[in-house]
């Protein structure tokens, strides 16, 4: 016999409990380091851009890639031939510890980020490591299901995920990809990877239930974003292998969906 209790039983008898109404109190006051002057940050990206065009580099679809850049050298990453998604780590290029924190990027700006937010580093470092200067996404806001673009949600797919979800074993995601990379380009490892800004990706939280959501990217051909570097960076993009997320985790993605992207890197003259 079982003297469990029913599992509605709270132990203060039948009675609703009533919780206080609160409106949302935004818990982070921008600190000034967050909030740039867009003129100014306007005429750095003409002067990058109208400067000198460094290097030019495409990550093949389903794969990942480096590069760095010196602190005031802009980047421009370009949906070049179909729709594509990409996840991006940084680290400062002089000291690899100091690298990207999405998770304090999201709460200083928001889940999903938009042209003049910068991207943070991790504790105890804590300093801007690029600004987000151009978007031609930027019009699509947040829809009518609270999904939007660029989100710094975190993580980034990966097989131990899948492998839990499906059973399945698999070499085939964001971060294996940006784990070869950082392995065979830059001596690095596993643990150097982490949590991602997820460009060109459309997610958000459902309503009911608040649970991660992804829609078809909207980003077509000849989009772009671009972002200046606040300090000297390694950067590693991968193009996942999901593609344009149009066809969910754990079904096969056929070729066509998936993209190369185009880096471009530019420097003021
Ligand atoms: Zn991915």
């Amino acid at each position: 016999m079982t003297d469990a209790k029913p599992s509605s039983w709270c132990g203060k008898g039948d009675k609703p409990r009533d919780f206080a109404k609160h409106k949302p109190i935004i818990c982070y006051d921008q600190p000034e380091a967050a909030v740039i002057s867009k003129v100014d940050y306007d005429n750095k990206r003409f002067l990058a851009v109208t400067g000198e065009l460094l290097e030019t580099l495409v990550v093949p679809k389903r794969e990942a890639r480096t590069w760095t850049m010196q602190a005031g050298d802009l980047c421009r990453i370009t949906v070049h031939e179909g729709s594509q998604v990409g996840d991006m780590n940084f680290w400062n290029l002089e000291n690899r510890q100091e690298r990207f924190y999405s998770g304090k990027t999201r709460q200083l700006h928001a889940s999903h980020l938009k042209v003049y937010d910068r991207l943070w580093s991790c504790l105890p470092h804590l300093r801007p490591m690029a600004t987000f200067v151009f978007d031609t996404l930027a019009k699509y806001g947040i829809d009518e299901d609270g999904g939007a673009l660029h989100d710094v949600i975190g993580t980034r797919c990966d097989d131990y995920t899948y492998k839990l979800i499906t059973g399945k074993q698999r070499v085939g995601s964001c971060h294996s990809s940006l784990v070869k990379a950082v392995v065979e380009e830059r001596g690095m490892c596993e643990q150097d990877v982490h949590d991602v800004w997820n460009i060109f990706m459309c997610t958000g939280f459902t309503r009911d239930t608040q649970q991660y959501f992804c829609k078809p990217s909207p980003a077509q051909k000849g989009d772009f974003i671009e972002f200046i570097a606040e300090m000297n960076l390694l950067v590693a993009l991968s193009c996942c292998p999901q593609g344009d997320v149009s066809v969910p985790v754990g079904a096969e993605v056929p070729d066509d969906k998936c993209h190369p992207l185009k880096v471009e890197v530019f420097r003021q003259k």
